[in-house]
């Protein structure tokens, strides 16, 4: 047995001991107190086990793991269906990997160590005006004395209303090119003059804050790097989980097909519609390719070469399949969900179809738009030229 198998069996065995029997019964229609306790405890539990921090370095639980065994623990909590740490997310890929690469000594030890008993941070990067052109964004800081005193508007920052720190970047420069006036700053979201107000969406869910800033104070001592060079910093963030989410994602996906397969199963005329199995059969034969691609995506980021064409092609074809998957369930699965009450998902997770099918369009948008990966894969797959776009 290979060291990879012995590990995959360890990471299965413990899996199959500790993944909360029932977590998505109990989690449909929760509260959001719910929600949380729940996040709080799997957190608890994966990172007492060292499985929530295989990414960070050797110091830390779990830490230093080669990128074959990240790998491997992404597909194992996929396959026993585990539950996502969608709370602690950004904490534990965005802001740790950031403040790894880029944070002081001071802001390591005070964050790191947080994290992993629970701090939360969320991303406050988009703006009304300024989403896949990052660069164009308003929120303004002037610096004075010791602190910088912060003044804008953010939005779309997930769970954002839930959060304790705010990855946030702002404009303390308007001169010369937009990229070159940016600064990184950590905010503590209980600074007085921070406004959190959740989003609701179609499907009933608060899964989104926007965030007002009024004359907020945020000491020197807060800020990533340099004063101005917040735009690399960045880049550090915006891809900071390397793959591994949609890895992840896509490996949920292949496991969901039984839920389909059941949710067919129970309604007497889909399951004898030609047209619907042949449609089901598309899909699941397009979720095959899907995986496929991923595992080159992976050999690719295990020798060291720049994934950034490729994880633009899979997050397209995932956001397309998905819809079309998360469709067919809704269609199987009828309506009734509708009454049964939701729960914060993401994706064909909760097991309510109809939420997973409203919920499926927001990975059209989320991590850069269907549009935006376009062009990606255009100039840097196709080695198409770069064309700016205009709205028409
Ligand atoms: C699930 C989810 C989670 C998110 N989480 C966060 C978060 O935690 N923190 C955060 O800061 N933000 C977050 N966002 C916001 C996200 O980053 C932005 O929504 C995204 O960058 C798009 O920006 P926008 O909404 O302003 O749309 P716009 O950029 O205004 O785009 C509008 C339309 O124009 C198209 N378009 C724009 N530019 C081009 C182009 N160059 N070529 C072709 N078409 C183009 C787009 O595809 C889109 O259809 C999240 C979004 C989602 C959906």
């Amino acid at each position: 047995m290979t060291s990879d198998m012995s590990f995959r069996n360890h990471v299965r065995d413990w899996l199959h001991g500790h993944v909360p029997a029932g977590w998505r019964e109990s989690m449909t229609a929760a509260t959001t107190e719910a929600f949380i306790a729940q996040q709080r405890e799997w957190m608890k539990t994966l990172v007492g086990a060292g499985f929530a921090t295989s990414h960070w370095g050797r110091e830390w639980p779990g830490g230093g793991r080669p990128l074959a065994e990240q790998i491997i623990i992404a597909e194992e909590m996929a396959r026993a269906d585990a539950p996502r740490l969608l709370l602690y997310f950004i904490s534990l890929y965005h802001a740790a990997l950031t403040l790894m690469e880029w944070g002081t000594e001071e802001q390591k030890s005070r964050h790191l160590p947080a994290i992993l008993q629970g701090e939360i941070w969320c991303q406050g990067f988009s703006e009304p005006n300024a989403g896949s052109d990052l660069a164009s964004l308003r929120t303004r800081a002037e610096r004075h004395g010791d602190n910088y005193i912060v003044n804008g508007q953010k939005i779309w920052s997930t769970l954002g209303q839930y959060a304790d720190y705010c990855l946030l970047l702002v404009r303390t420069d308007s001169a010369g090119p937009k990229q070159a006036g940016i600064t990184y700053l950590l905010m503590d979201t209980r600074s007085e003059g921070v406004v959190r107000r959740p989003l609701k969406q179609m499907t009933g869910d608060e899964e989104f804050a926007e965030i007002f800033l009024q004359d907020v104070k945020i000491p020197v001592g807060n800020r990533l790097g340099e004063e101005n060079a917040g735009w690399r910093i960045a880049q550090t963030t915006l891809t900071s989980e390397r793959g591994l989410t949609i890895l992840e994602l896509c490996e949920r996906l292949y496991c969901a097909r039984w839920r389909l397969l059941a949710a067919m199963g129970e309604n007497d005329g889909i399951v004898q519609d030609d047209q619907f199995r042949r449609e089901a059969v598309d899909v699941f034969v397009r979720i095959d390719a899907l995986r496929a691609l991923v595992g080159e995506m992976m050999i690719k980021l295990m020798a060291g070469k720049d994934i950034a064409g490729a994880a633009s092609f899979v997050k397209l074809l995932y956001a397309r399949v998905l819809r079309k998957f998360a469709a067919l369930g809704e269609r199987a699965g009828g309506s009734a969900h509708l009454l049964s009450g939701f729960t914060l998902g993401g994706g064909y997770e909760t097991g309510n179809w109809a939420f997973d099918f409203m919920n499926s369009y927001q990975w059209t948008i989320a991590g850069g738009s269907n549009e935006v990966q376009r062009n990606i894969v255009a100039e840097r797959v196709l080695g198409m030229p770069r064309e700016k776009w205009q709205p028409t």
